[in-house]
Formats: C-alpha cells, sequence, structure tokens
C-alpha cells in the first residue's frame, strides 16, 4: 500500500490526491482521503478503483476541505479474504474523549489476529477485517492523555510492519516500525510538511525531500511547532524490505539515500557478471525488468530491445486478486515485438519468478514470434518464502521456487536458460560491498532466505512451518 499526508497548505485534498496518484503502483484496488477542516470538522472518501477516477471530480474533492488530511492507496495482502469491501478501505477513524484521529497504514501486523481476537473479548467491536483496525481499538483503550502517546501505546503492542501516516485536527503523525521494514519520507512544501511512502510522490507536488523518517521513529507535527520527533520503541538493528529495490518501490524515487533505478540497472550488471550467456538481444520484461535489462545489456555489451511491449492501459499484474484474472492478464497486457523477435537468441531480464505462470507465458509468446532461444535472468533470487510484511505473495505451495531447484524451473519453464541473481549479488546492487552479513543481515530478505526478522505469529498459529 502507499500512504500519504501533507499538513499546512491550502486544500490539502488535492495534494493528497495527486500524492497517492504518485503512489498507485503501491495499490491499486482502491483508494482513500480522510481532511480536517475547523468548520466542517473531519471528512473522508474511500473509494474503489484508481485515484485518477476517483478523487478527480469536484463532487468528491469539493467534500474534502481543510488544510491538512491524509491519504491511502490500498492493496489487499494475504490475509484478505473474499470480496474487496468498501469497509476495508482506509484511512480508518476514531473519535477519542481528546478527539477524532484518523490513520493509513502500509505493512502488515503479524500478530493481529491474536491482539483481534483479545481486543473482541474485552468488548471492542470492529467495523472491517484489516489489521490496521486493531491500532484504533488499541488506541481508544489507552489511558494516556494525548493521540500521539495513545498512538505510541498501541504500537508497542503492535508486531511486525508499519509505515503510518495519521492525523488529529491539528497533528500530522508520521511513524515506522522499529525495523523500518517499509517506507516513509518528510518533506517540505512551501510552508507545509509532507508525509510519503515514496520520494516520487514529492516530486509530483513539487515539495522538496527533507529526510527519511528512521526506523523506530514517529514524528509529530504541527503549524506552530515543525516537526517533533519521538523514539517510542526499543531500538534494533533495522531490517528494510530489500524487495522494494527490486520491484515494489517506483525507479524514480530515492531510498536510503539512492536511486532505485540505479539500484536496478546495478541488479542487471551483477546479473551479466554472474550469469552470462551469448545472444542476440537483451529484453525486459515491462516494466519491472526495465532497469536491470538496461544494466544486463550495457555491462554484456549486448543490444538492448523492446522485445515485449506492453499495453499502458492495464494496472500491473501481480496487484489483481484473483489467480484468474492475472493469468488473463499477461496477454491483455504484453505483448511479443514479432518483428524483432524473430530468430534471435533472447535473454528477458524480469523482476522475479513467482508463481511462474506469467513467466511461461512469456516464453511462449516469444517463442510463437520464432525466437531462436530464450534466456530468462532474473533480478531477485528465488522465491521461496511468502511475505507478511505487506507484498503479497502467494501461499508457500503456490511459489515455484519453494519445491524446484533453479534446474527444475528451467525445465518447468521450457527455457533455454534460467539464473537469478544471488543473494549476496542482489545485497552488492543495493550497496553493500561486503555483500549479506549472514549473522545481521541488513535487509529484510526473508522471501529469498526464509529468515524471518519478526516471528509471523499470526501464521505460525494457522499451521505456517518456518
Ligand atoms: P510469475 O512468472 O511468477 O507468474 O510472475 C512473475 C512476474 O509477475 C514478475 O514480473 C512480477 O513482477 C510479477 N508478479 C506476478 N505475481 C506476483 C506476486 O504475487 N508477487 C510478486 N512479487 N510479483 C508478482
Ligand atoms: Fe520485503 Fe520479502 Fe521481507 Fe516481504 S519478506 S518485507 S517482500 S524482503
Ligand atoms: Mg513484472
Amino acid at each position: 500500500c502507499g500512504v500519504f499526508g501533507v499538513l499546512g497548505v491550502a486544500d490539502a485534498a488535492n495534494f493528497v490526491a495527486l500524492g497517492l496518484h504518485a503512489l498507485q503502483h503501491r495499490g491499486q484496488e482502491a483508494g482513500g482521503i480522510v481532511t480536517y477542516d475547523a468548520e466542517r470538522g473531519f471528512n473522508s472518501a474511500r473509494r474503489f478503483g484508481y485515484v485518477r477516477d476517483t478523487f478527480t471530480s469536484a463532487d468528491v474533492m469539493q467534500t474534502l476541505p481543510g488544510s491538512l488530511g491524509i491519504g491511502h492507496v490500498r492493496y489487499s495482502t494475504s490475509g484478505s479474504k473474499g470480496p474487496a469491501q468498501i469497509r476495508d478501505v482506509q484511512p480508518f477513524f476514531g473519535e477519542f474523549s481528546m478527539g477524532g484521529a484518523a490513520i493509513a497504514h502500509n505493512g502488515n501486523i503479524t500478530n493481529a489476529q491474536a491482539l483481534r481476537r483479545e481486543l473482541i473479548e474485552r468488548g471492542s467491536i470492529f467495523q472491517s477485517s484489516s489489521d490496521t483496525e486493531c491500532i484504533i481499538h488499541l488506541m481508544a483503550r489507552s489511558l494516556q492523555k494525548g493521540i500521539p502517546e495513545r498512538m505510541e501505546d498501541a504500537l508497542r503492542r503492535v508486531e511486525g510492519a508499519f509505515s503510518i501516516v495519521a492525523m488529529t485536527r491539528t497533528k500530522l503523525i508520521g511513524v515506522r516500525d522499529p525495523l523500518g521494514v517499509r517506507p516513509l519520507v518528510l518533506g517540505r512544501v512551501g510552508d507545509g510538511w509532507v508525509l510519503s511512502s515514496e520520494t516520487c510522490a514529492l516530486d509530483i507536488i513539487g515539495a522538496e525531500l527533507v529526510r527519511e523518517i528512521d526506523p523506530g521513529e514517529m514524528v509529530v507535527i504541527t503549524e506552530e511547532h515543525g516537526v517533533e520527533s519521538l523514539r517510542p520503541f526499543r531500538p534494533v538493528r533495522p531490517r528494510f524490505c530489500i524487495f522494494e529495490h527490486v520491484y515494489f518501490s517506483r525507479p524514480d524515487s530515492i531510498i536510503g539515500g539512492r536511486s532505485v533505478y540505479e539500484t536496478r540497472r546495478q541488479i542487471g550488471v551483477e546479473l551479466a557478471r554472474e550469469a552470462p550467456v551469448e545472444a542476440d538481444l537483451v529484453c525486459p520484461v515491462p516494466d519491472s525488468g526495465t532497469p536491470a535489462a538496461i544494466g544486463f545489456s550495457q555491462e554484456s555489451g549486448i543490444p538492448y530491445a523492446m522485445g515485449i511491449v506492453r499495453n499502458q492501459y492495464m494496472g500491473r499484474t501481480f496487484i489483481e486478486p484473483t489467480e484468474q484474472i492475472r493469468n488473463m492478464g499477461v496477454r491483455l497486457k504484453l505483448n511479443v515485438n514479432r518483428a524483432l523477435i524473430r530468430g534471435k537468441r533472447v535473454i528477458l531480464v524480469d523482476d522475479s519468478v513467482v508463481r511462474g505462470t506469467t513467466s511461461r507465458k512469456i516464453k511462449e509468446m516469444i517463442l510463437d514470434a520464432g525466437a531462436a532461444e530464450v534466456h530468462f535472468r532474473i533480478a531477485s533470487p528465488p522465491t521461496s518464502w511468502p511475505c507478511f510484511y505487506g507484498v503479497d505473495t502467494p501461499q508457500r505451495e503456490k511459489l515455484l521456487a519453494a519445491s524446484m531447484s533453479e534446474e527444475e524451473m528451467r525445465s518447468h519453464l521450457a527455457v533455454d536458460s534460467l539464473r537469478f541473481i544471488s543473494l549476496d549479488g542482489l545485497y552488492r546492487a543495493v550497496g553493500e560491498p561486503q555483500g549479506r552479513d549472514a549473522g545481521t543481515p541488513q535487509y529484510c530478505d526473508a522471501c529469498f532466505s526464509g529468515e524471518y526478522p519478526v516471528e509471523p505469529s499470526d501464521m505460525i498459529e494457522q499451521g505456517f512451518t518456518l
């Protein structure tokens, strides 16, 4: 998901809508905006679909007055079942004795089921099926006098990944979990302040990046006092999601001072060194494989070409919720550039192999078009484990790499060769020249290594074994 908030600008909702539009790649199922205005109090709108279709008409935007607002773009992760429901669309709102608060969450709470059970037993009435709602109920039960303090209380009980943007009548609040799994940045726009999942959403409103919110940090921002920084949690070594660098973030964002594009290009360079192959063309599987393909081509000297063309009017396949739609999606979204491919030995560069369904279809399309050879090069190590921290990987049984070796996957996909970047190669590409520190890894890489930095206790309760 993507989160965004702004304080101290006229018509905050317009900025929030623009910010969410720039974060749309983080969630395409639904979006929501909450604003506060002294005259009209809190207002909210939640809609299914793209921000550009839902938060552009005057009808909606006029209902969201005020100079303080937050928003959320959603895609549902493995926890959610059944059809999408508007009651699960964030931001969530709670009314407390000292006033209201709205909260938008990116990540996934790994002890949400246990918390929900406990809260329901003690009388909380849940409105949604979302893990995020636990935070509101925990806040309602806190004895603290202020909303930020109640939020600290609540978040100390929560495990897992959270980057949160929240607001009260006067405050914009940002928090990152102690490991800092999901990103969150602070920006300045005129006299106002911005919080955003990624820097690409600062650019769209002409805001300047001030800095990242630190792992384990809470910032409370007011027009009067600016940014106040708090440290509510016991400090631990951060474990940022390495897959944000590979796939999830936009290539024009800056993470940890590094260009995401440059990291992905470097992954391609590493791949070309680790797994060279003789061929005529390097083609990305668009768009997620593009920067790595550019790096692969530059390092190998094999020409880069658009062997596959993407229809710009389809979303990201991975975000479409059902397998059936996902299966359909490949042909609707990608087409082979036949004239270019015929008779050529082609290296296809993609970001990841998850179920293998996309990769198989693409290989068929390329062979149909008359390619002489097909070589897959993948910009992440084999995805052998599900993510429980906010990225929607399927159950372990559905992950190709969970049950197959690299050679078995190659023969399953029926390609001439298949190679994944090594975990160390990936670490080098994200700026760790020594590779992965096996004792205390610098990043979360659980979907590749199976080493979960936070025990996924709800999933273990459901029978998941490490
Ligand atoms: P596959 O070949 O595993 O079906 O799909 C791999 C391709 O689809 C990659 O380009 C990746 O970007 C995308 N993809 C499809 N499904 C998922 C998913 O559930 N999680 C992730 N991380 N990527 C996916
Ligand atoms: Fe990121 Fe993978 Fe860790 Fe999930 S398991 S937070 S996708 S590195
Ligand atoms: Mg892709």
